[in-house]
């Protein structure tokens, strides 16, 4: 028996003028993505893009897998490939059926007559699927209201399928169609979500990280790569850039209060990251902060950190809590990665006292015994930059 995948692409369809060029986006990344599990023929038809595998040994369940983890798309399913004739329909369908209807008490059918040549009209293509079924598996009964399964028949030019039960997509926009955004990535929890949140709305990512060795090792950045792998596998290849942060911590910590070590270190991160973005193409920051989390995460540091920056920065856990932020790390597979013991710049110079309302007239008092772009300019030199994929 062929098979084929069917996708329903999601908010796409509300897209207008420029639908075309999301669906071109969403198909290039299907290409991709199942490029390694052999050729496969693409076509579009309202609103649902249906993948035809051109060899037998092809692993629908690994391709199942990617293709859930791909922006654009809604849900998808498997379907059975026939004849455009009732009797190949109705032996594929039983066939291709028999697992789910034993799973099952009630099912309906349902018709798409796409091809207007088709002998049977709709409703009769439902009757006479239906009576088969009921044939075949004896238990079974129809329930046009309510049904355990509504199997689809559908009828276009090019081929008759058939498919029931939809699979979750990851939903979200293709990544591409919102432009690109620059994520600041420490190897915690909530950085990779937040990027992942922002790739899911379309938006194509670049990523930088602060490493101040020898306070945070080699290990420290492998892990934040790992991390951004993972990540990858729903948003494409990601580029990483990695600034040598060693000096500015140590300034900071020789030539000011220690109540604003963590703000001022953060104005400095923001500031490079801002450099670093518009050399890169991105429009604007995304950050894994969510208001009151930590000291520098209340929303006055907040304000004193964005004082730094003059595009837009996404914060897209803002209003969430720890334990949804780890509920959603779990579910795309970065939780075990980010909870392994590395440390990460920000917690090698932690005051222990550090200002929640920091008044942003000292802050920048405090900063003036540092030679800031100087500062800047060493740390940018020394950036290195790896492709994640
Ligand atoms: P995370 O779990 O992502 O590390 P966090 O709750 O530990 O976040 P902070 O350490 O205060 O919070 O960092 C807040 C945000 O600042 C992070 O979500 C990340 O966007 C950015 N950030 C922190 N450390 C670094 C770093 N070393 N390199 C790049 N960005 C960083
Ligand atoms: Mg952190």
């Amino acid at each position: 028996m062929r098979e084929i995948l069917l996708i329903k692409n999601g908010e796409l369809a509300l897209k207008g003028l420029n639908r075309s060029t999301f669906e071109d986006t969403l198909i290039r990344h299907i290409r991709r993505s199942l490029k390694p599990l052999g050729e496969v023929k693409i076509r579009k038809a309202q609103s649902a893009i249906y993948i035809e595998p051109q060899s037998e040994f092809f692993d629908y369940d690994e391709a199942a897998g990617r293709i859930s983890r791909i922006f654009g798309i809604a849900a998808f399913s498997r379907a059975a490939v026939c004849e455009k004739d009732m009797g190949d329909i109705m032996e594929t369908a039983a066939a291709f059926l028999a697992p789910r209807m034993e799973e099952i008490a009630t099912f309906k059918v349902e018709a798409k007559r796409a091809d207007k040549r088709f002998a049977l009209t709709s409703p009769e293509i439902c009757r006479e699927l239906g009576g088969s079924l009921l044939n075949r598996f004896p238990h079974l009964r129809v329930d046009v209201h309510n049904p355990d399964e509504t199997v689809t028949v559908e009828i276009r030019d090019f081929g008759a399928y058939i498919h029931c039960g939809q699979l979750p997509g990851a939903g979200g926009m293709p990544v591409g169609t919102a432009g690109k955004a620059s994520i600041l990535i420490s190897g915690g929890i909530d950085s990779p979500v937040a990027a992942w949140m922002m790739a899911k709305r379309g938006i194509n990512l670049d990523a930088v990280h602060f490493a101040s060795p020898p306070y945070t090792s080699q290990r420290a950045e492998l892990k934040v790569m790992d991390l951004l792998r993972q990540v990858a596998q729903y948003s494409g290849p990601i580029k990483l850039e990695i600034v040598p942060f060693t000096e500015i911590q140590e300034q900071i910590g020789e030539h000011c209060p220690e109540e604003y070590f963590t703000l001022i270190m953060r104005r400095f991160m923001m500031e490079i990251a801002e450099r670093l973005a518009r050399r890169g193409g991105s429009l604007a920051l995304i950050t894994g902060e969510s208001v009151g989390q930590v000291a520098s995460q209340t929303m006055k540091a907040l304000c004193v950190t964005d004082e730094m920056v003059h595009m837009p920065v996404f914060r897209p856990l803002i209003g969430m809590d720890k334990s949804e932020i780890i509920a959603l790390s779990r579910k795309i597979e970065t939780f075990s990665i980010s909870t392994l013991p590395y440390e990460d710049c920000c917690t090698v110079f932690t005051p222990k006292h550090p200002r929640t309302r920091p008044d942003s007239e000292k802050v920048r008092e405090a900063e003036k015994s540092l030679d800031r772009e100087s500062l800047i300019q060493r740390a940018l030199e020394g950036v290195r930059s790896v492709l994640i994929e």
